[in-house]
């Protein structure tokens, strides 16, 4: 427990990789609420974004670069004069800038998409690795497609522009076809015979074309690389990059496999998912690991039973570790007495062993009509077994406002005839959700949150 651990610099692409994602576009106002995120999230480095790709995209990474100024800022520009410049011309305020170049690699870019010869290419990435190092020491070069390239001929890249001054490496797996073993290999090869090498951080670009970005970064930091490339809720080109928040608590969580530390501050990822949820208005995949919203949800009584009693029987990392204020209980047909009796008691009402008992028998017959049973339910329930004459348990009043609040339960009233009130405008977590999208859709999965503990 007590060995070193390295230190693995985080690189998030969100506002850049992440950025050109279909429906993910921001506005710079955005990008800056964002980057403020990503700062108190204690990324190392931030890609703000490809300056010369527009006129927005240059203003908020000139933005970005005057105000966030602990991390890292990165621009992106192609390995050419016009790219670079007006990359540097974004950056040149920032506390810390990066100029990020680069140039593909593979045998079908250059053939297909920038019609050069292998010798050109070399020289290509030579001289655009030159000119940015005259106008920042931190330069960073990425082969694009570099696990489809021959790995001797990017071998033989990267040796110049070590030469030239680059100080990361960065090695894309850009259309997510590498699988773990294999990129850890190339990373391997690369510290081999890559000339320089050794002052070198080397990077891994992960896409998810077959859902493998998470364990191919991490293959390739158990093999020597020292900085991840990575997205919020892993959005990015197609199906995304690696998520940032799978890497960071993979290595969190299994610090006996993982041996390494990052400085991202776990208590800020589930912000960080939720802010970016909402300027984008792309909800985040339910069952997504980390920050999806069934993330940390227990349905089967069996486990409900066991994460009240303790959480570590179903649970590897509490919710609060992430920033998720509590784990969720979904009270459905397969929901436990013990989870029933707490969520009576967040809508105000505490019975005794008898009193739950009945109630709990009414539940199950009623979840095996209705599926999901909701608070409004849950209740007319209550009043009905319950009468105020007819019952030897009377009902128990409600508890602290603030932790009825907590649970989105704003009045311990009873009101039968209609949902329970709650804003349809935050989840359970009292978090704002998105005011894009199609607000039916919004309204059910509201109605799921509803059943959080
Ligand atoms: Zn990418």
């Amino acid at each position: 427990m007590t060995a070193e651990r390295a230190r693995i610099t985080v690189f998030d692409t969100t506002l850049r990789d992440g950025e050109q994602s279909p429906g993910c576009s921001m506005n710079q106002q955005e990008k800056l609420r964002l980057a403020h995120q990503l700062d108190r999230l204690g990324v190392d480095v931030i890609e703000a974004g490809f300056p010369i790709a527009s006129e927005g995209d240059f203003e908020s990474v000139k933005a970005i670069a005057s105000v966030v100024r602990r991390p890292i800022i990165a621009g992106l520009a192609r390995a050419c004069r016009p790219d670079i410049e007006r990359a540097w011309e974004a950056l040149k305020d920032a506390a810390r800038p990066r100029l990020h170049v680069f140039l593909a690699t593979s045998d079908i870019h250059l053939q297909y998409k920038l019609r050069i010869t292998p010798d050109q290419c070399v020289e290509q990435a030579r001289e655009a690795i030159r000119l940015a190092k005259l106008l920042c020491d931190d330069v960073e070069f990425s082969p694009e497609d570099a696990t489809r390239t021959d790995p001797d001929f990017l071998c033989r890249v990267l040796g110049a522009v070590v030469e030239a001054g680059a100080t990361t490496l960065n090695i894309p797996d850009t259309v997510g076809y590498t699988i773990p073993a294999e990129f850890g290999d190339l990373i391997t090869t690369i510290r081999q015979r890559v000339k320089g090498i050794e002052n070198i951080t080397i990077s891994a670009h992960c896409h998810n074309d077959l859902g493998m970005a998470v364990a191919n970064a991490l293959a390739a930091v158990a093999a020597g690389a020292r900085q991840v490339e990575c997205t919020i809720n892993g959005i990015g080109e197609r199906a995304g990059n690696a998520s940032l928040e799978e890497i960071v608590m993979a290595m969190r969580v299994r610090p006996d496999q993982f041996a390494y530390e990052t400085g991202v501050v776990g208590e800020q990822i589930f912000a960080a998912s939720q802010m970016l949820s909402e300027i984008t208005g792309v909800p985040v995949q339910p069952n997504k690991a980390i920050t999806g919203r069934n993330a940390f949800a227990h349905e089967a009584g069996i486990h409900q039973d066991g994460v009240l009693k303790n959480p570590l029987t179903y649970e590897i990392m509490t919710p609060q570790s992430v920033g998720v204020p509590d784990s969720i209980l979904v009270l459905g047909k397969h929901s436990g007495r013990h989870a029933l009796g707490i969520r009576c008691e967040q809508l105000g009402y505490q019975f005794d062993r008898r009193a739950l008992d009945d109630i709990y028998r009414r539940f199950v017959r009623l979840a095996d009509k209705i599926k999901k049973v909701e608070d409004h339910h849950l209740l007319e329930l209550i009043r009905d077994t319950h009468k105020p004459s007819g019952s030897a348990t009377p009902l128990i009043e409600p508890l602290a406002p603030a932790k009825a609040a907590a649970v989105n339960a704003p009045s311990p009233v009873p009101e039968p005839a209609k949902p329970f009130p709650m804003g349809p405008q935050t989840n359970a977590f009292g978090v704002p959700l998105p005011v894009h999208g199609d607000s039916r859709h919004e309204q059910t999965q509201q109605e799921d949150y509803l059943w959080g503990v």
